[in-house]
């Protein structure tokens, strides 16, 4: 999960991260043919799912990646109609439930429509299940140059038969509802794009393909939230037990949210440090560290978990994956005690925040006033690492509120600044690259539930 050898990948962000050089040529793989699993983290540059992580139900910050590979080996027609088989035969997925969606073309940019796509589906589904889709969804390029192609996502609605029956006519279109959800992404990559922005074909043709385990496992399951299947709910029954709340039981919507937060987020954690990749004050150490702050702000805010709990979840899983990924068994003391003194440095410097809030609350009282400043707020959270959130619900307790919109200018005025020192679009590779001079500051996810990454220069 952590990218190694490659300085332009903080973590694998897709299967495809690990054969990046065999598709470019720069070496030769093991086998013409490869299936497997990848460790895969989207938390940071092109591909950032922490704000979604939670809130929803199928987005993960680490999730395992299936894919099966084809370096200039088979192509188009077998991997589309192995797909349909594992997933239909192998899996029994009813069939009706599934649709796929073909690459539309963009004649702005020089892409043609997939009609190979289009056909050998028309063959299989049906035109009826086929959607198309746009340059954003379906057509994956590795960066401005190099090799690209379409894609075909396969989606599984997942919604009661009496909700498709209400929208009958409409089901097959996937307007983002939380129950019709993607599984598989079929890569076709059969072009180069060269620096003058023209495509040219590849001389062999690859396919890269990628499902998301745990969403296939809510599908097989018959769930509709990843959260439901075996994969979380160990993790999730010992939460319960520890906060003495039920799971999907709460009249508090965020106690439920903080459950999903925390059975995610300790999965990233634990096998970002088997990995190697230990929570620190800089680039990916501080990814991992923020992961971690955020699992145990949501257990302190919204579980009523005051003491170090977190680390208490490594065994659940490395119980739960000890014939998959046997490293975190192998860890499993160590991963649990680094685990600990970050939860006990970070509840400590809840703590101080918490002191430094009384002071500035019983200043107030004293000069009559019940609001706390919006820079005050906006101090605490960036020194202190003290959530607003927090600090607006102790600020309720005692019968005060918070300059929400001081906050926010003073929130926004500070967005100004990082995006004025550098901002950085990310491809599937880059990054952010040390010789642009800029360090990876983390996300303000705490402060406002809305990310942005920051950087400064160094
Ligand atoms: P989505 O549109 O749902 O965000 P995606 O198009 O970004 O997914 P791909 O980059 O195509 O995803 O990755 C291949 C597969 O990996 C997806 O079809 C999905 O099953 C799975 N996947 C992607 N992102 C996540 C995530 N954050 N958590 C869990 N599974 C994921
Ligand atoms: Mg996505
Ligand atoms: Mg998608
Ligand atoms: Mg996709």
């Amino acid at each position: 999960m952590v990218a190694k050898n490659d300085p332009t990948l903080m973590f694998n962000n897709s299967g495809m991260a690990q054969f990046k050089d065999f598709f470019l040529g720069n070496g030769t793989p093991p086998s013409r043919r490869i299936a497997d699993t990848q460790k895969c983290l989207r938390v940071s540059g092109k591909h950032n799912d922490l704000e979604d992580v939670g809130f929803d139900t199928y987005h993960h910050t680490m999730f395992e990646m299936l894919g099966n590979w084809s370096f200039g080996d088979y192509f188009k027609k077998e991997a589309i109609a192995w797909a349909w088989e594992l997933l239909t035969e192998v899996y029994k997925l009813p069939k009706d439930r599934l649709y796929v969606s073909v690459f539309e073309g963009n004649e702005a940019d020089g892409v043609p429509f997939d009609q190979e796509a289009w056909d050998l589906w028309k063959g299989i589904v049906g035109e009826e299940r086929i959607i198309l889709g746009n340059k954003k969804d379906n057509f994956w390029e590795m960066g401005d140059t190099g090799p690209c192609g379409p894609c075909s996502e396969i989606h599984i609605d997942l919604r009661s038969p009496a909700e498709v029956a209400e929208v009958s006519g409409k089901s097959l279109v996937n307007n983002d509802h939380p129950q019709v959800v993607e599984i598989w992404n079929l890569v076709f990559m059969q072009f180069e794009r060269k620096a003058d922005g023209s495509l040219i074909p590849l001389p062999s043709t690859h396919v890269d393909t990628g499902m998301g385990f745990e969403r296939l496992c809510m599908a097989i399951q018959q769930k509709t939230s990843n959260y439901d299947t075996d994969v979380f709910q160990n993790t999730i029954q010992v939460l319960e037990t520890l906060s003495g709340k039920k799971y999907g039981q709460n009249d508090e919507p965020f106690a439920d949210i903080a459950m999903r937060v925390i059975s995610d987020h300790i999965r990233a954690v634990s096998f970002a440090i088997t990995d190697g990749q230990l929570p620190s004050n800089v680039k990916a150490g501080y990814v991992i560290r923020r992961i971690l702050r955020r699992a145990v702000r949501y257990g302190y805010s919204y579980l009523g978990l005051q003491e170090p709990f977190f680390h208490k979840l490594v065994p659940v899983l490395a119980e739960q994956f000890k014939d998959v990924f046997t490293e975190l068994k192998d860890q499993e003391e160590f991963v649990t005690r680094v685990i600990l003194e970050e939860e006990k440095s970070f509840l400590r410097t809840l703590e101080s925040g918490l002191k430094r809030l009384d002071t500035i609350i019983t200043g107030l009282k004293e000069s009559g006033l019940n609001t706390i400043p919006g820079d005050e707020v906006f101090e605490l959270s960036d020194t202190f690492g003290f959530p607003v959130d927090l600090t607006a619900l102790i600020a309720r307790e005692k019968s005060f509120q918070i300059d929400e919109a001081g906050f926010q200018d003073a929130l926004a005025e500070q967005k100004k600044r990082s995006r004025q020192d550098a901002a950085k679009e990310a491809t599937d590779w880059i990054e952010l690259r040390e010789s642009d001079g800029v360090e990876f500051l983390g996300y303000d996810f705490e402060e406002t539930h809305s990310h942005i990454v920051k950087y400064r220069k160094v």
